[in-house]
């Protein structure tokens, strides 16, 4: 499977980045191997001193497809997650700076936290789907569906150009504002709307 990740998709945080707002999608993909498992804990690395939550709406597709249709983008997928794209920020504007790949700030171990389970569509609103991130028990970031500058379906067309798309490939579908640091000890718990969808503790 493969992990790919929308980049400034809200543009309240292409604001806080500094970044112009895109015309077309950006994305990047992580390893399989950033995948932390659902209850596992992340272990701050040694090679970044920081590392900022992104949490993000994360969409399963569920087919393979290629070159899809907008129109037809619904068909392949059927469930949504949630989980956090961990990004080396230090690592990451020295990447910017240089015009290098942003892997080593983004594809690192278990930097792509995921939720256990994910939601079928059918019980969701998908054109506000609310959700939100707690850190340590207080609210840092919280984002809907309809404030994304690329829809769901816009971005699978867009990617689906590119590269196949594969049954369990994941979409990570980009920010809201509110991104910032974690520290060891920190506790991650993420929702849509209500329903808590993981819990991270940082070590
Ligand atoms: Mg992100």
């Amino acid at each position: 499977m493969k992990i790919i990740c929308i980049g400034r998709n809200y543009a309240d945080h292409a604001k806080e980045m500094n970044s112009p707002l895109p015309k077309v999608p950006m994305f990047f993909m992580k390893a399989d191997t950033s995948l932390l498992r659902p209850g596992m804990p992340f272990f701050y690395p040694s090679f970044s001193k920081d590392i900022h939550f992104e949490c993000e709406l994360v969409i399963k597709i569920n087919r393979v497809g290629k070159n899809i249709a907008e129109r037809f983008a619904h068909k392949y997928y059927s469930e949504i997650g949630l989980g956090i794209d961990l990004t080396a920020r230090d690592l990451q504007a020295e990447c910017k700076k240089n015009g290098h790949p942003w892997e080593i700030s983004k594809s690192f171990e278990g930097s792509a936290p995921i939720c256990k389970d994910f939601i079928d569509k059918s019980e969701l609103q998908l054109d506000d789907l609310k959700f939100r991130l707690e850190q340590n028990g207080e609210e840092v970031q919280k984002g809907t569906s309809a404030d994304m500058i690329f829809s769901i379906d816009k971005l699978i067309a867009y990617v689906s150009q590119f590269m196949t798309l594969k049954k369990g490939d994941l979409i990570y579908t980009g920010t809201p504002a509110g991104v910032g640091p974690i520290a060891i000890n920190d506790i991650l718990v993420g929702f849509i709307g209500e329903k808590k969808m993981f819990e991270v503790k940082i070590k």
